[in-house]
């Protein structure tokens, strides 16, 4: 069985097909598809990854799996949340990964409560119209560091402290993030849903 992976995000494409590969099922990125971004209009991860998930599925009439994820910081009532990768940009700087640590450091300065969750919602479908979509979501708790630590992930895993680990993502090979992560544990689920009802 081939699967379209709803994402073109490098970091994240590279982590899900690791963490996919159990299936045994060929996933292949939809940039390798010909297909671009989707519009991600809506408020909640859940719909932004079911909107992705059938943009990929119609304009390649795979089945599709998506991802949408973000951080949800406890001072800022859970945002920036679905507008996460757009953070900086609120600030004036270019959108990106490290104007995004930026602005989030820069926001933080002077509060102690630094809180804060990642948070991956999957979203599998077998055409654009299932109507059955699997859905499984994943989180995972940690503080915001007052500093980066660490070289490897992508996105805020240099400032995304596991207190029980007392290291950053950034700091952990990929093997130790996949098994803590908001997306590993979210796609734990999914792979579970995929052998119960599509395999
Ligand atoms: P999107 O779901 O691709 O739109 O990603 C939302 C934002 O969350 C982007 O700014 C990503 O860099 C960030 N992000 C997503 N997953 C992770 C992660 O595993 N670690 C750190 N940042 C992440």
């Amino acid at each position: 069985m081939r699967i379209v992976l709803a994402s073109n995000n490098q970091g994240k494409l590279a982590e899900l097909q690791t963490l996919f590969a159990p299936l045994g099922v060929q996933l292949v990125a939809q940039a390798q598809l010909g297909v671009g971004e989707a519009p991600e209009p809506h408020c909640t991860f859940v719909e932004n990854a079911l909107a992705k998930a059938r943009f990929a599925a119609e304009h390649t009439g795979l089945p599709a799996i998506a991802d949408d994820a973000g951080l949800c910081v406890h001072v800022f009532g859970g945002l920036p949340g679905v507008d996460t990768a757009y953070y900086a940009t609120e600030f004036g700087y270019a959108k990106g990964d490290d104007n995004n640590v930026r602005a989030l450091l820069e926001q933080l300065q002077g509060h102690s409560d630094r809180r804060a969750a990642m948070v991956s919602t999957l979203v599998a479908v077998r055409s654009p119209r299932d109507p059955e979509p699997l859905i499984a979501i994943g989180r995972v708790e940690g503080e915001i560091t007052r500093e980066r630590r660490g070289s490897g992930g992508f996105g805020f895993d240099p400032v995304m402290l596991l207190p029980a680990l007392g290291q950053t993502f950034a700091e952990l090979p990929a093997e130790v993030k996949n098994a803590h992560s908001h997306r590993g544990r979210a796609a734990q689920q999914m792979l579970q849903l995929l052998r119960e009802r599509w395999l």
